[in-house]
């Protein structure tokens, strides 16, 4: 599905965001490959058949594993993530909510929560873990593209760019070569 963000100019008023959910299920068993570790011992707990510590013996639920709060810092292998454009670009198209990581908060404790301009961020905490997943499996998401032939729209005849599946415009469906012929 393409939607076009208000105010982007991008493409001449129309930006070739793909949005995309991936399936991902923290619960599942084994456990997701996230580097998520024990908060007992620091045991690395991917691919465990169940929710148990092997080392020391912990049962846990994948809720435990997380930092507290509504709004968690998203960490990788223990590090705060910066939000590079990269990592912007999954969020936006992931429709991820996100908070920068400079608030009262932070401020009371006297993190630095920026390195280079970039900042750390939060995302809410029922999403934490599919960022985190989307992040190490970066790889393999769906890119936006700029290529190809624009074509245009059989519904409200809007000229859309050629990687956009839907109208940017109204949101009909991409027509086939055999809509093209009927019209
Ligand atoms: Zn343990
Ligand atoms: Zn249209």
């Amino acid at each position: 599905m393409w939607r076009r963000p208000p105010g982007d100019q991008s493409l001449g008023g129309r930006v070739a965001l793909v949005e995309w959910v991936m399936d991902f299920d923290p619960e599942a068993l084994p456990i997701p490959a996230l580097g998520l570790r024990c908060r007992n011992c620091g045991y690395l707990l991917d691919l465990l058949p169940d929710h148990r510590c092997p080392e020391c013996g912990w049962r846990f639920t994948i809720d435990d594993l997380l930092p507290p709060g509504d709004f968690p810092l998203v960490a990788m292998d223990g590090s705060p993530v910066l939000l590079t454009p990269d990592v912007a670009a999954i969020l936006k198209a992931a429709r991820i909510l996100h908070l920068l990581y400079n608030g009262p908060l932070e401020a009371v404790y006297g993190l630095p929560g920026s390195i280079n301009g970039r900042q750390w961020f939060r995302v809410p905490r029922n999403d934490l873990l599919y960022v985190v997943h989307l992040l190490r499996n970066r790889d393999q998401l769906p890119r936006p593209q700029v290529t190809g032939p624009d074509w245009g729209c059989i519904n409200c005849r809007e000229s859309n760019p050629g990687t956009f599946a839907v109208c940017w415009s109204c949101g009909s469906d991409r027509p086939t070569p055999d809509d093209y012929r009927r019209v």
